[in-house]
């Protein structure tokens, strides 16, 4: 670190510690090390905590170990998962457990292990304004001593996504309508309730729907809509996760801005669906209920396994009924039918996903330089951005697999030289012709 004007300048600011601004440090820490780069980051929680809402007993990550915070670019790096699982003594345990998904709780505790060895790395600490200034940039943060001022060179905004919320529901309780981010949070009180409406059918909607099925109280009604037109398992067959490699994101990129669109619309499986295992652990967990039902007698209706399943329904709103108790009730449409309903419920949980958006601490005259990102997440001279370029880079924006990655990109478009060096090829998919000719010779490309 410099100072210019008393001011502490860093070639690199990193706002937000979530996965990706942290694999980015961990990355970085090297340069740091051997002084040939200046960085600091800053996070507003008070430690690294990773989705607390969402940390359910036994969910695990959706990609393999490897997909962590340095391997799939420097498998040397001492901020491995491997070096965790060996500094903790839990490596033998690992490799005889045969399980390439690390529980959630333990990623988070993986992250932890790898922010505490990274000093330049401050939690409790909230950017307040980013603008533009002489020096590059500067970025006013509030932490625990008080207000600060720090400048850079280049800013790395790594916040994250917020909540999606379809409608508002005015009036509720907080425990009523709630996003899917805060269910954690609302846990015991849901678990207590008559009826519960789920709305969504990604990962997360799926794993409230199980754990509301193996912990509410009996006889709790539990109700899952969702617009998709069925309860879509993954895509995870070995090719079609070659959409989450740097040649996808390469290929994207290339396209028109309307042919992105469109292919995210159908590209629904690789993102947005649920895992097999969560799948067949909800229909084992119906299977016994309708068991239960007929010889257990506690589910009310022979055969009723307490659980709607309901696709292929819009919910358009909801409106808050403060009598008795209170209920909230939704207005839904069944699209393919168009069909009108009503559902009475004490409880909806909106696992409705996540946006992005432009974080409200850019000054209006930087905000109205941001454009779209280009290949090394760039969003004006000197700003770049992680998990916030779903529209030009793809599906690959917010998958940890893909993060190592990115983080290397953007430090040697900081960096200006290669600081990492990165596949060239790293799908057996070419996903264009001129790809596809760099190895086949029968492939002739027309030029127009
Ligand atoms: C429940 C859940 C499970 C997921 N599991 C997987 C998975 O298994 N595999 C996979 O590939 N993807 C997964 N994802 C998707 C995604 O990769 C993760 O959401 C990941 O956390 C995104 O990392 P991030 O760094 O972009 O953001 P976040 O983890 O959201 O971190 C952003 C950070 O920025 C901080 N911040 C925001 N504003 C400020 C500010 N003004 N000042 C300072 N700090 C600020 C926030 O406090 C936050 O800590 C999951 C997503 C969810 C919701």
């Amino acid at each position: 670190m410099h100072s210019t004007s008393g001011t502490p300048h860093f070639d690199l600011v990193g706002v937000g510690i979530g996965p990706f601004n942290l694999s980015l440090a961990a990355l970085a820490e090297p340069l740091r090390e051997n002084h040939s780069l200046e960085a600091l980051f800053l996070e507003r929680q008070p430690e690294f905590a990773w989705h607390r809402g969402m940390m359910l007993d036994g969910t695990t990550l959706q990609v393999p170990f490897l997909a962590d915070l340095v391997s799939l670019t420097d498998p040397t790096s001492r901020f491995s998962v491997l070096n965790w699982l060996r500094e903790t003594d839990r490596l033998y345990s690992f490799y005889f457990a045969e399980n390439l998904f690390l529980e959630r709780r333990e990623y988070e505790a993986y992250c932890q292990w790898v922010a505490a060895q990274l000093p330049f790395c401050r939690f409790g600490t909230t950017v307040t304004r980013v603008r533009r200034a002489e020096s590059g940039f500067e970025i006013a943060y509030d932490a625990p001593s008080g207000p600060a001022l720090v400048s850079a060179t280049n800013v790395v905004l790594g916040i994250g996504t917020e909540p999606a919320m379809p409608f508002e529901v005015s009036g509720a309780a907080p425990h009523a309508v709630l996003h899917s981010a805060e269910y954690a949070t609302h846990r015991p009180r849901l678990r207590d309730l008559d009826d519960i409406t789920v709305i969504g059918s990604g990962q997360s909607g799926a794993e409230i729907v199980l754990d509301l099925l193996r912990s509410g109280v009996p006889g709790q009604r539990v109700r899952w809509l969702t617009r998709s037109a069925a309860f879509e398992p993954m895509e995870y067959s070995k090719l079609g996760l070659e959409h989450f490699t740097p040649d996808y994101t390469r290929f994207f990129h290339s396209l028109r801005e309307d042919v992105r669109a469109d292919l995210l619309r159908s590209q629904g499986r690789l993102h947005k669906a649920i895992s097999f295992q969560t799948l067949a652990d909800l229909h084992a967990e119906l299977h016994m209920r309708s068991f239960d039902s007929l010889y257990g007698g506690t589910l009310g209706l022979a055969g009723d396994t307490g659980a709607t399943l309901l696709p292929g329904v819009s919910v358009t709103g909801g409106v808050w009924r403060p009598d008795a108790g209170g209920s909230v009730e939704l207005t839904c449409l069944h699209d393919r039918l168009k069909r009108e309903f009503r559902v009475v419920t004490d409880a909806v949980v909106l696992a409705t996903g996540y946006r992005d958006r432009l974080p409200a601490f850019l000054d209006a005259d930087l905000a109205q330089l941001i454009g779209p990102a280009d290949l090394e997440h760039r969003v004006a001279p000197g700003v770049y951005v992680q998990n916030a370029e779903q529209r030009t880079h793809g599906v690959g924006t917010p998958d940890l697999g893909l993060g190592a990655h990115r983080a290397a990109v953007i430090l040697n478009a900081v960096t200006g030289r290669t600081v990492y060096d990165l596949p060239r090829r790293a799908a057996h998919t070419a996903f264009d012709p001129e790809a596809a000719a760099e190895r086949d010779p029968g492939i002739r490309i027309e030029v127009p």
